[in-house]
């Protein structure tokens, strides 16, 4: 199917990696020329290149945090009239709801609320103008399911959520079109990272603490950035214009319920 956007352009935020690459390498795929951007900047380069040789498209890089207002400033300047927007940044850490401090709050917030919105809010005014423009927000399938252990990011997410729910009717009569794309395990550092933590709770070994965790999902396994990304290049595409301020749940029927 074609998607319809070659020669557009996106800004793909945390995307030397994970999700963010999976969602980068799938628009360019489609012909869509990018902004990557990643705070480290050897991964962030090579992930670029890896795009630009199998692709053709034209991708420059911008190595900033973009939960940062000076990182996003230099996004948004690179990204210039961007038609397509995917946001990403780091998940906050797991923890005990009753450790966490007013701080702890203030950073999740920055980086998985507060970020995408200051995006939204500087990228939608170009495409309402222009008649077309297409946001996807990674956020995760705790907005669905709580996740007790990521409180932080269940209490953020949801605040996201809540903003999407709303603009995205307010803008979509414009041609601009809002969803979010809700991963439940994928096979990237964050899951290894997650595993790790179950290791260290449990005492088992990774083998183990994946066998565990895939056990949880009923198509028996992680997902791949691959599967996540075309998904996000459709959300992205001409033949989603209809489809307004949904969450689209990508985790293997983990989520265990009937709507
Ligand atoms: P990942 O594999 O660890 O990749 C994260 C990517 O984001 C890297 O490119 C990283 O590069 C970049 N990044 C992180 N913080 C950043 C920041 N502040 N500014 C700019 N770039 C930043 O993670 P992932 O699995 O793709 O996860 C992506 C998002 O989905 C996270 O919010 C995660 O919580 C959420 N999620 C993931 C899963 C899963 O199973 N994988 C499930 C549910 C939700 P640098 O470190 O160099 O900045």
């Amino acid at each position: 199917m074609d998607m319809g956007i070659k020669g557009k352009k996106a800004l793909v935020c945390a995307s030397s990696k994970g999700l963010g690459f999976g969602c980068a390498q799938a628009l360019a795929r489609e012909g869509v020329d990018l902004v990557m951007n990643a705070r480290t900047e050897g991964p962030l380069l090579e992930a670029a290149e890896k795009i630009r040789t199998e692709t053709g498209v034209d991708v420059v890089t911008v190595a900033t945090d973009v939960t940062t207002e000076q990182g996003r400033a230099k996004l948004l300047a690179a990204a210039g009239q961007a038609d397509i927007l995917v946001t990403n940044a780091g998940g906050p850490p797991p923890g005990m709801w009753s450790d966490w401090s007013r701080e702890d709050f203030i950073a999740a917030f920055d980086a998985n609320m507060l970020t995408p919105i200051a995006l939204m809010q500087a990228l939608m005014p170009g495409m309402a103008e222009r008649g077309w423009g297409r946001v996807v927000n990674i956020t995760s399938q705790s907005v669905k399911a709580p996740i007790p252990v990521l409180g932080l990011s269940n209490t953020a997410r949801t605040g996201l959520t809540g903003f999407v729910a709303g603009t995205a009717r307010q803008v979509a009569a414009q041609g601009v079109i809002i969803n979010n794309l809700l991963p439940g395990i994928h096979d990237t550092d964050r899951a290894i990272a997650l595993d790790t933590g179950v290791t260290q709770a449990q005492g088992i070994t990774m083998d183990e603490a994946r066998a565990q965790r895939s056990a949880a999902i009923p198509a028996g396994r992680y997902g791949t950035r691959e599967e996540f990304g075309a998904t996000c290049a459709f959300l992205c595409s001409q033949h989603a214009g209809f489809m307004v301020g949904q969450n689209v749940l990508l985790d293997g029927g983990g989520v265990n319920a009937t709507i």
